[in-house]
Formats: C-alpha cells, sequence, structure tokens
C-alpha cells in the first residue's frame, strides 16, 4: 500500500530535511523508487514523528542543512505496523521511531481511526469498518476467481 501523492508532498515539504532523498531522484533510493510504502492513515503519526526527530536533532545541534542531519531513507508498513529506518540516528531517535511503530498497531492504517492489528495470517492494523470493507473485497475477489457467482 502506499501513501497518497498529496500526503507524501505534504510530509516532505513540512520535513524537508528529513525527507531529502525524496528529492533527489538520481540516486534511486528506496524512498524516490517507493515513496513512503504504507496507508494514509498513518500520516499523523508520520507527522508527529518526524517532528520530534527535527526536534532532537535540532537538540544535538544539527540543523537540516547539516550533512549529518538525519535522513529517512525508507517508510512502509512491515507485519502490520509502521517501520521508519533513518540514517545519522541517535539512541533516543530510535527510542522515538519505536515509539511510533508500537503506537501504528493501534491506528487503522487505512482511515486513521481506532484500530486494532489483527494476526497471526496477514498482519495489518485495521478499523472494524476498514477491515469489514477489505475482507468483503477480498471475499468476492476469490469467488471471481474460482467461477461461483456472487
Ligand atoms: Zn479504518
Amino acid at each position: 500500500m502506499s501513501m497518497s501523492q498529496e500526503n507524501q508532498a505534504k510530509l516532505c515539504q513540512a520535513f524537508p530535511g528529513l525527507y531529502r532523498q525524496f528529492a533527489s531522484p538520481e540516486d534511486l533510493t528506496d524512498m524516490t523508487r517507493f515513496g513512503l510504502e504504507c496507508g494514509d492513515g498513518w500520516l499523523d503519526l508520520l507527522r508527529g514523528l518526524s517532528a520530534d526527530l527535527d526536534d532532537l536533532a535540532r537538540t544535538e545541534g544539527l540543523t537540516p542543512q547539516h550533512p549529518d542531519y538525519p535522513v529517512i531513507t525508507q517508510v512502509k508498513e512491515k507485519f502490520g505496523v509502521l517501520r521508519v529506518y533513518l540514517l545519522h540516528s541517535t539512541q533516543a531517535m530510535r527510542e522515538r521511531i519505536e515509539q511510533a511503530t508500537q503506537a501504528s498497531a493501534a491506528v487503522c492504517e487505512i482511515c486513521g481511526a481506532p484500530g486494532t492489528l489483527l494476526s497471526p495470517g496477514w498482519c495489518r492494523t485495521r478499523c472494524d469498518s476498514c477491515r469489514a470493507e477489505e475482507d468483503e473485497l477480498l471475499r468476492a475477489r476469490l469467488a471471481q476467481r474460482a467461477g461461483y457467482p456472487g
């Protein structure tokens, strides 16, 4: 699942230093190739995380112009939760990222409503309504594949 172009742009504009790989397509990083590989429901989590990472960097005396200012190299959903990979990270930054990963297990990846990490099987964090809608679509697709009517 990918975040909408609009929301990706919002994050990159608000935190150009953290998301600077995004703005350098010639490097062909995971960020430029795949963008943010999670649903729009986690936008607020990412916004809060990004703001805190920026604060933590500044307490280290690092501004976005500094070469050692942290850079996000990948954002994705893995095993149902948010994963964020950061270069030039400190212990405090890694702890803050871990906190966001844990928080994501309670936020629907699709719509941002309170959700539950569904597992085992297909691990995903969904609210009841998005889960029902997704399961319905899946059932319809499987029925079609099997050649059953409806
Ligand atoms: Zn939802």
